[in-house]
């Protein structure tokens, strides 16, 4: 902790508290740095000797540039004709000791990995071990880590048995053929079984069950898939490791819906690929699992109506309960920020008719599992979670940002983002691919959004103020009707 000197008088002195952030000792290895403190609001301070406008949160800095060694900067605040005095104090190294390696650990209730960005070095098993997988299985692409852990490919049904190859830490190297190889967290396997098979495949089957349309391919046992969907075609492909074509017929019960047809492609000898392609521009989801040994592909219809009134719409209050979050220097909780927003636009969509599906309406701290299932059983035709960030220039505005994973839900994250940046907020841009956890289903569209930084001092003010948490729940609700309206301006 800095080490912080207050020369406090009096009880009416005005408040002044150094805002350390996330460094835990006064050693810093950067000339520049930042200096955030906290008094009354309408007071005056000066930092270094310099005036600093003080937000209506109290928080005021500046950037102060260190000497090598030991430095102490003055900290000032004055209300009337009362001050108090502080000095923060640095120590400036000017060389870096070298980092310590460090493993990534496993998902945190934020569905983040909790620290780690180094590759670990998988090591080959001296015997395959026959693996079976279990409820919540994963495969990710590579042994990578980061915040939000390895890049995910998709979720697998329990009971695929595989054949582990290699290990790291936390993962099995799993082969899926002659030459496809992926990761599973061993915490989502159990030994045992006949490892992975390599199948014929018997009927395939399309047909329009109501809400979605199913297709059904008929296997002798279960074996592990690879999902994803594709824009400009509308496409789903879902590739069936270990599967050969042997499939003389695909059959069409009824006229499926959303599907234009489905297509069998072997692109290669031991990879099968359902290659499914949509009618309608935008898509509502899919879902993946095994009916004994059926590998069943529901495709979700269009919902009838795009009106609000007649649609359920899930949001989500990032963290919660013990999960505060991202702190504000001011001490405002992101939990807080995030399920007021949420609230808020909730009311608006009720009011609009909506059914709305939350995860959480209080301050408590459900886990992703948890948030995913509300969503699901829920039926929400879409689902925006909302955050709100931290890091960066504390002094500047940061701006907005929106995230989506996969690439069929880039217009969902796109339209709100276009939205919250009509408020006049910088641009801090529109991420693909990204591994938040709450945008791994394919089963609804899914986005996040980032609102403002808790960080950025003047962004902390507007995110401070209950107004202009209505505007940004505005902006939120908006965002969904204009993806609506694109959807129903696509529709031939
Ligand atoms: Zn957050």
């Amino acid at each position: 902790m800095a080490l912080l000197v207050a020369f406090a008088g009096a009880a009416e002195n005005p408040a002044l508290k150094i805002y350390k952030g996330e460094r835990r000792n006064d050693t810093v290895y950067a000339a520049k740095q930042y200096v955030i403190a906290i008094t009354d609001p309408g007071a005056k301070a000066t930092i270094d000797g310099k005036e600093a406008h003080v937000y209506k949160t109290g928080s005021f800095g500046a950037q102060v540039e260190l000497k090598p060694g030991e430095n102490k900067i003055p900290v000032q605040v004055q209300l009337g004709k009362k001050k108090t005095k502080a000095e923060v104090r640095f120590v400036y190294l000017t060389e870096k000791p070298k980092p310590k390696p460090v493993k990534h650990g496993a998902e945190d209730k934020d569905g983040h990995f909790v620290v780690g960005n180094l590759p670990e070095q998988t090591a080959p098993l001296a015997t395959p071990l026959n693996i079976y997988t279990k409820e919540g299985a994963y495969m990710q692409y590579g042994n990578g880590g980061d915040r939000l852990g390895g890049s995910k490919m998709n979720f697998l049904d329990a009971d695929i048995p595989l054949t582990a190859v290699g290990e790291t830490d936390n993962l099995y190297q799993v082969a899926l053929g002659q030459s496809h190889f992926a990761y599973i967290p061993k915490s989502s396997t159990e030994a045992g079984g006949p490892g992975f098979n390599v199948f014929n495949t018997g009927s395939v089957s399309v047909a329009n069950i109501g809400p979605c349309d199913r297709i059904t391919m008929s296997l002798p046992g279960r074996l592990p898939y690879w999902t994803r969907s594709e824009i400009d075609p509308s496409t789903i492909l879902v590739s069936v490791y270990g599967a050969t074509n042997n499939t003389n017929w695909l059959t069409q019960n009824n006229t499926p819906e959303m599907i234009e047809y489905v297509d069998l492609r072997q692109d290669e000898s031991d990879v099968l690929t359902v290659y499914i392609r949509l009618k309608d521009e935008y898509q509502w989801g899919y879902s993946t699992y095994y009916n004994g040994n059926n590998l069943v592909i529901d495709v979700r219809h269009r919902p009838a109506s795009l009106e609000l009134a007649d649609l359920t719409i899930g949001l989500d209050a990032g963290h919660g309960g013990e999960y505060v979050g991202a702190v504000s220097p001011s001490g405002i909780a992101e939990k807080d920020v995030n399920l007021d927003i949420v609230l808020k636009a909730a009311d608006m969509l009720r009011k609009a008719g909506a059914k709305v599906v939350l995860t959480r309406d209080g301050d408590t701290g459900p886990s992703m599992t948890e948030r995913k299932a509300i969503w699901k059983e829920g039926k929400v035709d879409l689902a925006v979670s909302v955050h709100n960030n931290a890091s960066g220039n504390p002094l500047t505005p940061m701006g907005t940002s929106a995230y989506y994973k996969h690439i069929s839900n880039r217009a969902l994250a796109s339209d709100l983002h276009q939205s919250v940046l009509t408020l006049g907020v910088a641009n801090f841009g529109l991420t693909g691919n990204f591994n938040f956890s709450l945008n791994g289903p394919t089963d609804y569209p899914n986005a996040l959004v980032e609102v403002l930084f808790m960080s950025s001092l003047p962004e902390e003010e507007l995110l401070s103020d209950p107004e202009y948490r209505t505007r940004i729940a505005e902006k939120v609700v908006d965002g969904i009707k204009n993806y609506l309206a694109r959807v129903k301006a696509s529709v031939k």
